[in-house]
C-alpha cells in the first residue's frame, strides 16, 4: 500500500492526464479511493478525508465522486445492501467482478477477474460494460 504522499502524486497525475484541473477536493476525494483496499461507500470516503486533514463539505463530496466516474478515474458499484460504493480506476482496468464480503459487507474489487461474457452473448449482442456479484467471506472475516 503507497503511503500518503506518493498516493497524492498519484492523485495529481490521474487528474491532470485526464486533462482537468488537480483541485484540492478531487486530489483529497481520489487520493482517498487509491489509498483504500476495497470500494468504499460516500460516507467511508469522507471519514478518509476527514482523518488525512482534508475537510471536505458533503456536497462536493458527493460531485467529486459522480465527477471521478465520469471522468473513468474512478467506477461505482451497488452492494448487497444497495449503497453505491467507489473504487479508484486506473485506465487499464475494465470489466471485473466485485467481491461483497456478507459478514462485514465491504465490497472488493477483484481486478484480476475478467468476465468473459462476450463469448456466450446471442448473436448481434455487444458487450458494453459487465459488473459481476460475487458474494462470500473476505479473509478478515474467514476465520
Ligand atoms: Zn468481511
Ligand atoms: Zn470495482
Amino acid at each position: 500500500m503507497s503511503g500518503k504522499s506518493s498516493s497524492a502524486k498519484t492523485a495529481v497525475k490521474m487528474i491532470q492526464e485526464a486533462g482537468a484541473r488537480a483541485t484540492v477536493a478531487r486530489i483529497a476525494v481520489l487520493r482517498v479511493l487509491l489509498s483504500a483496499d476495497h470500494a468504499l461507500a460516500h460516507g467511508d470516503v469522507e471519514q478518509a478525508a476527514h482523518a488525512a486533514g482534508d475537510w471536505i463539505e458533503r456536497v462536493t463530496l458527493y460531485r467529486v465522486l459522480e465527477w471521478l466516474v465520469d471522468k473513468k478515474l474512478a467506477h461505482k458499484t451497488v452492494g448487497l445492501d444497495r449503497v453505491w460504493r467507489f473504487n479508484a480506476h486506473y485506465q487499464t482496468v475494465s470489466n471485473h467482478a466485485h467481491f461483497n464480503c456478507t459478514d462485514c459487507g465491504k465490497v472488493y474489487c477483484m481486478e484480476s477477474i475478467n468476465p468473459v461474457f462476450a463469448l456466450t452473448l446471442p448473436p448481434s449482442f455487444q458487450l458494453q460494460q459487465a459488473d459481476v456479484s460475487l458474494q462470500g467471506l473476505c479473509p478478515c472475516c474467514n476465520h
